[in-house]
Order: structure tokens, then C-alpha cells, then sequence
């Protein structure tokens, strides 16, 4: 029975010890292990009943146990120092205090669907909301003014648990707010803010704001579940990707428009500075957009200059390339639900929604389309790998017709990790027992002949996979018991998996794409590499299918099926409900991470960098980030098949290529040991892994690189186009308004070139010449363009350079004529074609105005 009423009895905490309160409901505990430790320090038996989680501890605490605790001078004094650390981590200036580009943002919004800050607070299903967490982390560390939003999910993702045939089945336990690390906002007078908006059919959805204090970034969740709304509408934030269809649309309405909403709120309760940058992580907070531009208008702006302003301060980061990762609504519907929450009919609706629209070669112009929307809407975008960049620009170039992918303005940021979540506490110490900071942050400590010897590096790495056995054999048994094992057979688990044995691990969210079950392609090849006598290997293998994947729960039971057999269960295991917590014993226990999706559909990746900061090998296909930073040193490249269109041809292919690549060089170099039994092949690997990818997979570089690309340029664009009344985003509204109508009469008439003989040479000089008629706009208002480069076997100029040609005569009123020269640098078939394409300040990339006229 549901409850109609709930509340949570709190702990009074005896004076002495209040900042507990403080430090329990910073999350920054979470990746600071001298809080936990004045935690842990206080009652080591309840801290680890309670699993590491502040607020649940303070709430175990016996009331005579906190009485004691207070009268304890050593216990006390350990917790206000912990309170003062906290304060002044929170306070004091950090490295965005230092920048001194002018535009700083005062503030930057980031949105994103789901967050992994913490085990603690379960708001996440993969690596999209645990990047989101370390981007808030690493801001936090950083003193870059981030405001996070969200939504707070009564039941979070869903909790996996395997039946008796191993099976995934999904348990939804309900959250309570009140004993989660959040406060609820609060109006002065104590009541709690509301943020509403209005719904089709005069329904009104109203939403209450918890507060997650990140560090010093304050992460705002909007929560459904109020007793103002009808059940629909408590039900809107009850799970994270959940439903579909119109509750799919009302979540992200919720998160787009009332996060804006509740921003605002915000800001008013605590004087906060409003944001000058909107960053949505994947296109489901896209609305926000909308959002804004409503707020533009009733504020008096045309719909046009709304446009401009929102479109230069908003950056949409793209995270997939797989289109069921992107939601699609019927566009009459999103036509109603814009129209209700646009109460006032401030917008031009239909207009609105064009936006969205899949009205591009290729889509369904009945959908409208997040991604679509989110491009339309934001004028700096970006994918998270260079590869992944290359693959959105070909994937999207549709919106941007007449130019070619290389030209599509999507770039990219790879992305990064926060160390101080994911490095392991032992490698943390041993670092800061053996190196200076310096050495520590260039990677310089870890190298050969550096101050960690080799016996002590290997001994590290021991630790760390003892610790992951210990791990896994408690929860093998708790998996077996609850699939209703009899513990009596259960005594096989006290020796499943070695301390001392090659381990190799695979976790992650299990989309097909990500082919969880490659590695049972040939099942016996498989299983003697496990069974080797000599030199054995074991498998820890842990991940979550969404609830509606049925082929995504088929590869769990597959892969379960095979770890149950009586002969592999020893040196393979399955992990069921993968989460932080699992991971964070995991990365650092293994010698080799495995990731072997089907290229180029992982955008990024990122538990792989989570494992090489722990000293962890990986062994991945070159997709996402391992494309980028791979080498010879610090992992091992599977060979793809791309281009074998048969699946399961590519997959045999795949995994005969991991098996090979396992049985000729992982294993070999790991068992090859000195007269110390010590690998010194495997630990250059590893040393060269912390020293190199270390500084580089972080996510301070991740946030480093958003400021200075992204952050600060949309700042500059969005107080440029704002100032004077919004004088220049007027003007650039009425020029984009005054070209996209001339355009038609646009036309390169002739072109010329001369310079060049019968047989052109390297060093040749092409002098080309074009007669353009511009119509009704005026030289300044285009650039004149020769683009050029080899012609590869399809006619296509590859990988053109774009040459502007200059002005030189006026022939007539409309009629121009250009030139400019080519220099010929390469051997090879050379093309060139010239192009007529807008020019204004404003533009962030050539393709950004979409249009282009290019020569017949
Ligand atoms: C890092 C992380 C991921 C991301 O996994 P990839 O497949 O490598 O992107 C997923 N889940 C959890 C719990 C993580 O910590």
C-alpha cells in the first residue's frame, strides 16, 4: 500500500558534533576519503553496516553512542577540522579564480538526464550520468561556477537481480528524499519552492526542488512526486528511462523547461548570479532551449533575436551515435504540449516545433527529434572523442545540406574522469608517499627508475586484486543465496577466482552494441584460456540491460548460462546490479579491462580510463577514446572487421582476434616473471599507462577544455549580441532574415583558371577567377570560396582546403568578379570547385547559416 503521508525521523546530533550534518550532506565526501574516514573513525562496525553512506550512518547512530561521541575531545576535533576543510574547499579561490579571459561566465548551467555522483544517491544508469557527476566533481575542484540540473527519480534506474535460471529481473525500490544527501529548496517563509508548468487539457504539472551540494556545485533536482498533482502526475519523475511516449515527453519537459524554471527559483531564493551558458548533456534537457526563448520574448525580444541570443549561449553535447539512444515524439503532439506550457502564447508554436523536425533527407518529417532540436538550438556542439565527432558530423550532415561532413559544425571534447572518484585509496597513498605533487600531476612519478620500485608497484597491483576477489566472492554467494541456492553448496565460492591469477574484467550498461558476449563466441577456445593449468585467466563481468531490451537480457542470461558451468565458475563470474560502488573495487583490481563494441558505435567510453588510472591494461577495439590515445605501451588494439556487413561473420572475425591477441600476448607477458616472480614487461606496460594516459584521461582536463572552447566563447557571443538592448543580436536576426530571402538569387555564373600548363607540377600556381551575381546582397555580405584538394575514385574533392578569393571588380550593379590563386602541393588527381557562401561576424562555422551556393 502506498503511503499518503511520509517523513523521515532525524538524528539531533549533540552540539559538538553538527558539522557532521554538514559534511554527511556535502557529496563531497564522495571523493574525499579524509571525510569518510572521520566517518568510518567514528564507529567502524555501523560505517560499514550502513556501506560508506553519510547520511544513513548518522541516522544508525544510537543517541547514547553520539553522547559519547561528543564528550570524545580527539573525535570532536577531528570533525570540526573536517567541517573547516570542507568550508574552506568550498570558499577559497581555485584555478577558474585565476583565468583571466574577460568574458568568464559568473555562471553556467549544465543539464543532463541522469547523474552519478555517488552510490548514495542512485539517479543514474551508465556512463552518461556518472560523466555527468564528474563533470560536476571536477567543476567543483576547478571553482568553475556550475549549476547543475536534474531529476530526482523515485526509483532511480531499477535493481537487478538474477532468478534461479539466471535471468535479469528488475526490482524498482523507493527512494526517500529525506534519506538521500539532498535539502528541499525553500521559499523565505519555509514552504517549499514550487516550479510548474502547464500541461495540455488544462492539467498543471508542479514539481518541488531538491538541492544536491556537490562540492561547490549545487545540483537542482526537479521532483514530481507532490501531493498538488493527480497521479499522472506524481508518476512523471518516478523512474529513470522508464516509460515512453507522452511520460517520456513530460519528463523531459519537466527537466528542459521547468529546469529552467527552477534556475530562476533558484537564483531568486539565494541571490545566486543567473547563467550565461546552458550546457545540455545529450539532447533530452533540449527544451530548455525553448524554454529560454519564450522567457526572450515576453521579455519583449522578436522571436528572431530570442533565436540569436539563445542559440549563441547554448552548447548541446551529442553522446551517440545509435538512433534508439535519441528520443522521437509525434510532432503533433510535442505541437500541444509547446502550446500548453507556452501559456501566455508568447511563441510562435509551429515555428517551434519546426525546429525539431526531421524534415532533412532521411527523416520522418511526422517525428520531431531531440538531436535535431538540440543542433537547431544550440550554436556550439560537440561529440566526446574525435572519433565520435567525425562520426556525428556524418550522421548529422543531413541538417546541413549542400556541405560536406568535414564542414558540419559539431566538434569535439574527448571525455575524462575525476580521479579523486576512481583512483583506489592504495594508489592514492602510495603516490603521495613516494612522489612530489609535481611528479604526480605530470605522470613523471610513475615512470621506469622513479621512486616506485617495481617489487612495490607489482605488490600494489596484488593488493588491488585481492581486494576485488574478496569482493566478488561476497557477492557471488549473496547472488547464488538469493537465486535460492542452499549455502551448504556454496562452499566452491570461497575459492572462486586467485589473487594471483591473470583477471580480466568487462562492466558496463549492455546495449547489444556493446556485445557483452564476444568473448563466448568460441566457448571452448574461451574456456581453456581460463582452465590453463599453468597460466590461467579469470573473468569478472558485471552489467544492467534496460528493461525493455529483451536481445540486451538474452546476452545476460547467455553470458550467466556459460559463468554457471561447473568446470569455468572458478575463473569466470557474472556481478549482478553493476553500480559505483561495484566499480569503484573493480577498476583498480584488474589487470586488463576488455571493451569490444561494435565500431564506431561507442562514442567514448570511459571505464577504461577509470582502469588506467588504477594501472590497469586495456584490451579494446580502436572506438572512442582508445582510438585517440591507444599505443604500444599501454594496452592491446583488437582488430575490427569493419566493412564485413554479415554480424555474426564480424563477430567470429572479432573474436578470433581477441582470442589471439590473449593467447599470444596478454597472457604470455603477464606470466613472465623474473627471478622475483615479478613481470618487468607488464609493469613498463603499466608504469608507461599511469604515466601517459594518467594526465590526460581526467575530466579537470574535460572541464578545462568545455571553459576555454566552449564556456567563455558563448559567454563573449551571448554579452555581445545582449548589450545595448540587444542591439546586435537585432541586427544579426534582421541579416540572417535579409540573406536567407536574397539567397535564391545567388549565382556563381562563370569560372576561369589559368596558370597552369598541359602537365601540371608540384609548385604550379592555379590562378582561378569567378563572375558571381550576388542579387540583393552586397559583397560583405558573402565570401567568395575556391575549395580544393585530391580527387579520390568517387569524383569527391577528400579532405578539401578552403581558399577565399578576393574582390577585384565591380562588373555591374549585382554582378562581381573574384580571383585568387591555388598552390599545387601534392602529386595526384587534383579538383577544385568555387562557392558562394554568407559571411558575418557572428558565424561560428561556414555551415552555421546553412546556406551555400556552390558552382554547376
Ligand atoms: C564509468 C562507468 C560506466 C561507463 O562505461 P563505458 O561503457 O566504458 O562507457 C558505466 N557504469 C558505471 C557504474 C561507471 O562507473
Amino acid at each position: 500500500m502506498r503511503a499518503i503521508r511520509r517523513f523521515t525521523v532525524r538524528t539531533v546530533l549533540p552540539a559538538p558534533l553538527v558539522g557532521l550534518e554538514e559534511l554527511a550532506h556535502n557529496l563531497r565526501w564522495a571523493w574525499h576519503p579524509g571525510t569518510r574516514a572521520v566517518f568510518a573513525d567514528l564507529d567502524p562496525a555501523v560505517w560499514e553496516q550502513v556501506d560508506g553512506d553519510p547520511v544513513a550512518f548518522l541516522g544508525a547512530l544510537e543517541r547514547e553512542r553520539l553522547d559519547e561521541l561528543a564528550a570524545d575531545p580527539d573525535q570532536v576535533a577531528r570533525v570540526r577540522a573536517a567541517a573547516a576543510d570542507l568550508r574552506a574547499y568550498c570558499e577559497q579561490p581555485r584555478w577558474y579564480q585565476q583565468q583571466t579571459a574577460t568574458t568568464l561566465p559568473a555562471s553556467v548551467a549544465y543539464f543532463s538526464p541522469e547523474y552519478g555522483v555517488a552510490a548514495a544517491l542512485p539517479q543514474y544508469s551508465g556512463g552518461l550520468g556518472v560523466l555527468a557527476g564528474d563533470h560536476l566533481k571536477a567543476a567543483s575542484d576547478l571553482g568553475v561556477p556550475v549549476v547543475g540540473v536534474g531529476l530526482l527519480y523515485r526509483a532511480g534506474y531499477f535493481r537487478q537481480v538474477l532468478d534461479r535460471s539466471g535471468r535479469q529481473t528488475e526490482t524498482y525500490p523507493v527512494l526517500d528524499p529525506d534519506a538521500l544527501p539532498l535539502s528541499l529548496l525553500r521559499e523565505a517563509d519555509g514552504s517549499p519552492a514550487r516550479v510548474e508548468l502547464a500541461l495540455p487539457a488544462g492539467r498543471v504539472l508542479s514539481a518541488q526542488v531538491w538541492v544536491a551540494q556537490v562540492g561547490r556545485v549545487p545540483l537542482l533536482l526537479l521532483d514530481s512526486d507532490v501531493p498538488a498533482n493527480d497521479d499522472a502526475g506524481r508518476a512523471v519523475t518516478d523512474r529513470l528511462y522508464g516509460g515512453a511516449g507522452t511520460h517520456r515527453l513530460e519528463q523531459e519537459l519537466l527537466l528542459g523547461v521547468g529546469g529552467v524554471r527552477a534556475l530562476r527559483t533558484y537564483a531568486r531564493l539565494t541571490g545566486g548570479a543567473a547563467p550565461e551558458v546552458f550546457h545540455t548533456n545529450e539532447g533530452h534537457a533540449g527544451f530548455l532551449g525553448v524554454e529560454r526563448v519564450r522567457e526572450l520574448v515576453a521579455d519583449g525580444a522578436s522571436y528572431a533575436t530570442a533565436l540569436e541570443i539563445v542559440r549563441a549561449t547554448t552548447i548541446f553535447t551529442t553522446h551517440t551515435p545509435v538512433p534508439a539512444g535519441i528520443d522521437r515524439f509525434e510532432r503533433r503532439v510535442v505541437e500541444q504540449y509547446v502550446g500548453a506550457f507556452d501559456e501566455e502564447a508568447t511563441l510562435p508554436v509551429a515555428d517551434v516545433v519546426a525546429l525539431g523536425v526531421e524534415d532533412h533527407a532521411g527523416g520522418d518529417p511526422r517525428l520531431f527529434n531531440m538531436a535535431v532540436m538540440g543542433l537547431r538550438l544550440a550554436g556550439r556542439a560537440n561529440g566526446v572523442s574525435r572519433l565520435h565527432g567525425r562520426v556525428s558530423r556524418e550522421m548529422f550532415a543531413g541538417l546541413w545540406p549542400g556541405f560536406d561532413a568535414q564542414e558540419v559544425p559539431i566538434g569535439s571534447i574527448t571525455n575524462g574522469v575525476h580521479a579523486p572518484t576512481w583512483v583506489a585509496p592504495e594508489v592514492t597513498a602510495l603516490a603521495a608517499r613516494r612522489m612530489t605533487a609535481q611528479d604526480l600531476a605530470t605522470g613523471a612519478g610513475w615512470e621506469t627508475g622513479g621512486t616506485v620500485g617495481d617489487a612495490e608497484l607489482w605488490e600494489l597491483r596484488r593488493r588491488l586484486r585481492t581486494r576485488l576477489v574478496e569482493d566478488v566472492r561476497r557477492r557471488v554467494r549473496a547472488s547464488w543465496l538469493r537465486r535460492g541456492a542452499p549455502a551448504a553448496d556454496l562452499r566452491w565460492v570461497d575459492d572462486a577466482l586467485s589473487p594471483d591469477v591473470l583477471t580480466i574484467g568487462f562492466a558496463r550498461r549492455v546495449p547489444t552494441y556493446k556485445r557483452l558476449t564476444l568473448m563466448l563466441a568460441d566457448p571452448e577456445r574461451f574456456a581453456a584460456l581460463l582452465l590453463d593449468p599453468l597460466r590461467p585467466v579469470q573473468v569478472v563481468v558485471a552489467g544492467k540491460a534496460h528493461p525493455a531490451d529483451e536481445p540486451g537480457k538474452g546476452l545476460v542470461a547467455e553470458l550467466v548460462e556459460f559463468a554457471d558451468r561447473h568446470d569455468v565458475r572458478h575463473r569466470i563470474v557474472f556481478l549482478p546490479d553493476h553500480d559505483m560502488r561495484m566499480a569503484a573495487t573493480l577498476y583498480p583490481g584488474c589487470d586488463v579491462w576488455l571493451n569490444n563494441p561494435l565500431r564506431p558505435l561507442e562514442a567514448c567510453g570511459t571505464s577504461g580510463m577509470k582502469v588506467a588510472l588504477n594501472g590497469g591494461l586495456n584490451l579494446s577495439v580502436l572506438d572512442g577514446w582508445w582510438h585517440e590515445w591507444h599505443d604500444d605501451d599501454n594496452g592491446w588494439v583488437i582488430p575490427t572487421a569493419d566493412g564485413v556487413d554479415d554480424p555474426d561473420a564480424r563477430d567470429d572475425a572479432e573474436a578470433g582476434a581477441l582470442y589471439d591477441v590473449l593467447e599470444q600476448q596478454i597472457v604470455p607477458t603477464f606470466y613472465d616473471r623474473d627471478d622475483h616472480d615479478v613481470p618487468r614487461r607488464w609493469l613498463e606496460m603499466v608504469r608507461h599507462t599511469l604515466a601517459t594516459l594518467g594526465p590526460k584521461v581526467q575530466a579537470t582536463r574535460m572541464v578545462a577544455d568545455y571553459v576555454a572552447h566552449l564556456y567563455v566563447p558563448a559567454a563573449a557571443a551571448g554579452a555581445a549580441l545582449a548589450a545595448d538592448d540587444r542591439a546586435r543580436a537585432v541586427a544579426l536576426a534582421d541579416w540572417r532574415a535579409r540573406v536567407r530571402d536574397a539567397w535564391p538569387k545567388v549565382v556563381v555564373d562563370h569560372v576561369d583558371a589559368s596558370g597552369v600548363g598541359t602537365s601540371p607540377q608540384v609548385g604550379d600556381r592555379l590562378h582561378v577567377q569567378a563572375w558571381v551575381d550576388l542579387g540583393d546582397l552586397e559583397p560583405a555580405d558573402v565570401e567568395v570560396q575556391v575549395v580544393h584538394g585530391p580527387v579520390g575514385p568517387d569524383d569527391e574533392i577528400q579532405e578539401f582546403t578552403v581558399t577565399a578569393l578576393a574582390l577585384d571588380d565591380t562588373l555591374e550593379a549585382d554582378r562581381y568578379r573574384y580571383s585568387g590563386d591555388v598552390d599545387l602541393t601534392a602529386t595526384g588527381t587534383f579538383g577544385y570547385t568555387v562557392r558562394v557562401v554568407p559571411r558575418h561576424e557572428a558565424l561560428t562555422s561556414v555551415a552555421s547559416a546553412g546556406l551555400v551556393t556552390t558552382a554547376s
